[in-house]
């Protein structure tokens, strides 16, 4: 339930306005899990809200897996026991951290690494990756969460629930510790626009994520970037390329079919910027596919005259995926020409690929019990690192 809708329900009930910010208040700051937690409210209207079907607390952890490299991955089920996948990667390394988040932009903002509780120092910068959907309807060939295909669109109360579950169970929280969120996993946020765009003021909002550490990625979805450049509150975009050409797109990504690189670099033009903000463009590396240097020279000309950056993913592989992640050699010789043609490109680290955490390698964790051996490394200390 959003703001307007709460404050709707409690003038329904003849409460005055207050009543709806102290109860999201206690939902989003302090993350109670019950009405019967939120004591600033009386007990007369908590019996209210519950008889009306107001129900309260993050949705449910259902598993967590550890990686080597600190990064968690969290299996999340909502109330009709469908789950997505969450991430949480402590600890950016200041550079390209390998998080989707933007490089080396580490200014303050008010309010951060304020005073916490004695004895615990507020927290480096650290990413949170949430999903939008159960599934995914692109089909992006690289990808495992395409595999699933697309179950159902979540609600903004599910999507920022993910964030309110994680917060809680790595106990910190912002703005006094520094976190940045990337709507990057599951999903594609702009086919479940209304409810992505609503999830993003609630987090500015209500939990208190500023509005310039959030970024969120589309597959390529043209009119709602026009769609999304009109809105008031809003997350900073990634774009993914993937592809140097419409005919590798197309084979790549399918969706290219109906919005193809023309259209999508036009929407990405006419994109309004603000101060010191820039779009990144996603290249998923795929060895001997999307990596020659005549790839890299079209990306140039491409995007020529773009405020943009590239963050460059060598693809993580997972089962059924049919294509080879490139020898860092290639990345690093696609990187060069990009850098050399006048556009900054960085290299993704690859983060959680133990444990399956990594950029297109979220899936639903129970249909992927039979993942082959990395899956298992995670409880054994990293063997040769
Ligand atoms: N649907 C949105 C949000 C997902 S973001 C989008 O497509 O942008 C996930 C990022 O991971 C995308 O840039 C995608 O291109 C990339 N990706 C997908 N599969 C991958 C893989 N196997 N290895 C590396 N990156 C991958």
């Amino acid at each position: 339930m959003g703001d307007a809708e709460l404050r709707g329900l409690m003038a329904e009930m003849g409460e005055p306005a207050y009543r709806s910010k102290q109860l999201m208040e206690a939902v989003y700051r302090q993350r109670v899990e019950s009405l019967a937690e939120i004591s600033t409210l009386p007990l007369a209207l908590r019996e209210m809200l519950e008889k009306s079907g107001v129900s309260v607390g993050a949705p449910r952890i259902d598993n967590k897996f550890v990686s080597s490299d600190g990064t968690v991955r969290y299996l999340i089920a909502f109330a009709d026991g469908q789950t997505v996948e969450t991430v949480w990667m402590p600890e950016g390394d200041g550079g390209e951290a390998g998080d989707g988040s933007e490089a080396g932009v580490e200014a303050q903002i008010p309010g951060e690494g304020a005073q916490r509780a004695p004895g615990r120092a507020a927290i480096g910068r650290s990413t949170i990756c949430i999903s939008s959907q159960v599934g995914c309807a692109v089909d992006c060939r690289f990808c495992l969460t395409a595999l699933l295909g697309v179950k159902r669109n979540l609600t903004a109360g599910e999507i920022v629930g993910q964030v309110c579950a994680v917060l809680k169970d790595q106990h910190v929280s912002p703005p006094e510790d520094r976190i940045n969120l990337v709507f990057m996993g599951m999903g594609e946020p702009f086919l479940n626009y209304d409810n992505f765009i609503k999830a993003s003021r609630l987090l500015v909002e209500c939990v208190g994520i500023a509005e310039r550490r959030m970024t969120v990625s589309t597959a390529g979805i043209v009119p709602r970037i026009h769609d999304f450049a009109k809105e008031r509150v809003r997350p900073k975009l990634a774009i993914s390329l993937n592809a140097s050409n419409d005919a590798l797109r197309t084979r790549l990504m399918p969706v290219n079919k109906k919005w193809n690189l023309e259209m999508l670099v036009d929407a990405a033009r006419d994109f309004p910027l603000r101060t010191r903000e820039w779009i990144t463009f996603e290249y998923v590396l795929l060895g001997e596919v999307n990596d020659e240097p005549a790839n890299a020279k079209e990306v140039v000309e491409l995007l020529r005259g773009l405020r943009c950056k590239v963050n460059l993913i060598a693809l993580n592989p997972g089962p059924d995926i049919d294509f080879a992640t490139p020898t860092d050699e290639r990345v690093a010789r696609f990187q060069k020409i990009l850098r050399d043609g006048g556009i900054p490109a960085f290299i993704r680290r690859p983060r959680g690929r133990d444990i399956y955490a990594a950029c297109g390698q979220l899936k639903r964790t129970v249909e992927i019990a039979n993942l082959p051996e990395p899956r298992l490394q995670l409880i054994s200390p990293p063997s040769d690192r």
